[in-house]
């Protein structure tokens, strides 16, 4: 059996090593490192398979968090408002571009924000709201949107874990997550579901004005060379990743069927365990498993993920600390709010080795050992 890891990029690669070991050449030959043709290829190409208008290649996700809300004209003392039981790049340029981020706390079942909780922290000073697809399921969208509407605020997706994933709307239309909302941001860092071999990321939109406004912003306020209409930034995706990235999102529908095929595999192997509870996928999402996280009822956290290192079983905590606890916002006059599930949540989660590549036997081993110690 070979070793079992939490993301496995190597064994991945080798499948697509002759298609992406010339895409990688062909840029080298080219020598058009920045802007070159791959770029535009791959974001017209995901647009496609998005199905939305616009597609801005970026640096990263964290970028493409930033450009969104730099983009939207907010000002400083807005409020945003953002689980915080989510990676930290959501709420950190939040925070960065002085703007107000207000905590809202999530749904044990999906991990994603509560509705019914997001519409009591809107305040006349609110503009934004930021739902993350956690995990790889879907934030409740149509809920969000029409709260959204009602108080004129943008909604910006944090699609960083939930490329590929769904949303299907109470009258049965489905859209790609990342589409839904005013702006969606996705990361293509090496883990991501459809990750580059570098740093990389993208910002989505189907409104025209809004495309023009953030291509500005994610290249110095220009969009005629040398003549800087607003503060920007520098923000782009390289050639030799959009290269790769082209190359595996033709292959990310086979991806997500992988994650799918393991996540199931678990489920089966812990639904039943009282002492577990396995992620749900709602009606409306489909789950495309950026992570297999459980929850742990009554089980010592930390002996498991021992017991599981020791018999060469990774385990991750995502997230050990919810944002709202970190350090960082210590003395920044974040508001108080109730975040009891973001809480119970941090202390019961744990997740386990999920890729295309895990097989079978790997599964059984995973499984058996990690029942054996908590029975
Ligand atoms: C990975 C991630 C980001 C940031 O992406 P980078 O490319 O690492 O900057 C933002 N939000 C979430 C939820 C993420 O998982």
């Amino acid at each position: 059996m070979d070793a079992i890891q939490m993301v496995d990029l190597k064994k991945q690669y080798k499948k697509i090593k002759s298609e992406v070991d010339a895409a990688v050449i062909n840029v080298l030959e080219s020598s058009a490192f920045i802007n070159g043709k791959p770029v535009q290829d791959f974001a017209s190409n995901l647009s496609n398979y998005l199905g939305v208008k616009h597609v801005i290649p970026c640096a990263n996700g964290t970028d493409a968090l930033q450009i969104a809300l730099m983009a939207l004209g907010l000002q400083p003392g807005d409020e945003v408002i953002t689980p915080s039981f989510t990676y930290i790049a959501t709420v950190e340029v939040v925070a960065l571009l002085k703007l107000v981020p207000v905590f809202v706390d999530v749904d044990p079942a999906t991990f994603c924000m509560d509705p019914e909780k997001l519409k009591k922290l809107i305040t006349p000073k609110t503009k934004a709201i930021i739902p993350v697809h956690l995990y790889g399921h879907a934030a409740p969208m149509e809920e969000i949107l029409d709260i959204a509407k009602s108080h004129n605020l943008f909604v910006i997706e944090d699609n960083a874990q939930a490329i590929g994933g769904t949303y299907t709307f109470s009258n049965g239309t489905t859209k790609k997550l990342g589409s839904l909302g005013h702006i969606g941001c996705t990361s293509f860092f090496p883990s991501k579901n459809l990750g580059g071999y570098g740093d990389g990321g993208a910002i989505f939109t189907n409104d025209d004005a809004l495309a023009e406004i953030l291509k500005k912003v994610a290249n110095h306020g220009q969009s005629v060379r040398y003549y800087h209409d607003i503060v920007g930034c520098n923000s782009r995706l390289d050639t030799i990743q959009a290269a790769v990235l082209d190359i595996k999102l033709k292959h990310l529908d086979e991806y997500i069927d992988a994650r799918r095929n393991a996540a199931s595999f678990y489920n089966q192997a812990f639904g039943a365990n009282e002492k577990l509870i396995t992620p749900k996928e709602a009606a409306y999402s489909k789950h495309v498993f950026h992570q297999y996280t459980l929850l742990l009822e009554g089980v010592d956290r930390a002996g498991l993920m021992k017991y599981l290192a020791d018999n060469g079983i990774p385990s991750m905590l995502y997230y050990p600390l919810a944002c709202h606890k970190q350090k960082m916002f210590e003395t920044l006059n974040v508001p108080v709010t109730d975040l009891e599930v973001t809480e119970w949540l941090s202390e019961r989660v744990i997740s386990l080795p999920m890729h295309t590549e895990l097989t079978d036997e790997q599964l059984e081993h995973i499984t058996k050992t990690f029942i054996n110690y908590i029975n």
